[in-house]
């Protein structure tokens, strides 16, 4: 398996986490409701123009506080909500999310890899 980019994990990072709590909350089946549509579309926006993309750590550490405040504030409950979940149900994914969090600061680009 193919280790997916930095970007590709936190999006599909951010997508689940905002699935679960829609389900769990909104009672909302295989599709979102409006309002975690609205912020998923919103977040995936966020991260296409994350000014350090691959060198990134996770959105809830970044330096740049780059949601809105009323997003910020969205996304905030559902990783507070989901986030202790996520190690029972996705387990690899809460681990790879968590090491990717430990970058402090923004890695530059690397010359090779
Ligand atoms: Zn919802």
């Amino acid at each position: 398996m193919t280790p997916k980019s930095r970007m590709q994990r936190e999006a599909a990072t951010v997508e689940t986490m905002i699935r679960k709590y829609c389900r769990l909350h909104h009672n909302s089946d295989d599709d979102l409701c409006s309002e975690c549509r609205e912020l998923l579309n919103y977040s995936n926006h966020r991260l296409a123009r994350c000014p350090f993309q691959e060198g990134k750590t996770t959105c809830g550490k970044c330096r740049v506080h780059c949601y809105n405040p009323a997003m910020r504030e969205k996304i905030r409950e559902v990783m507070r909500d989901i986030g202790p979940r996520m190690v029972l149900s996705n387990p690899i994914m809460a681990l790879r999310h968590a090491v990717d969090g430990l970058r402090k600061k923004p890695l530059q680009r690397r010359k090779n890899r």
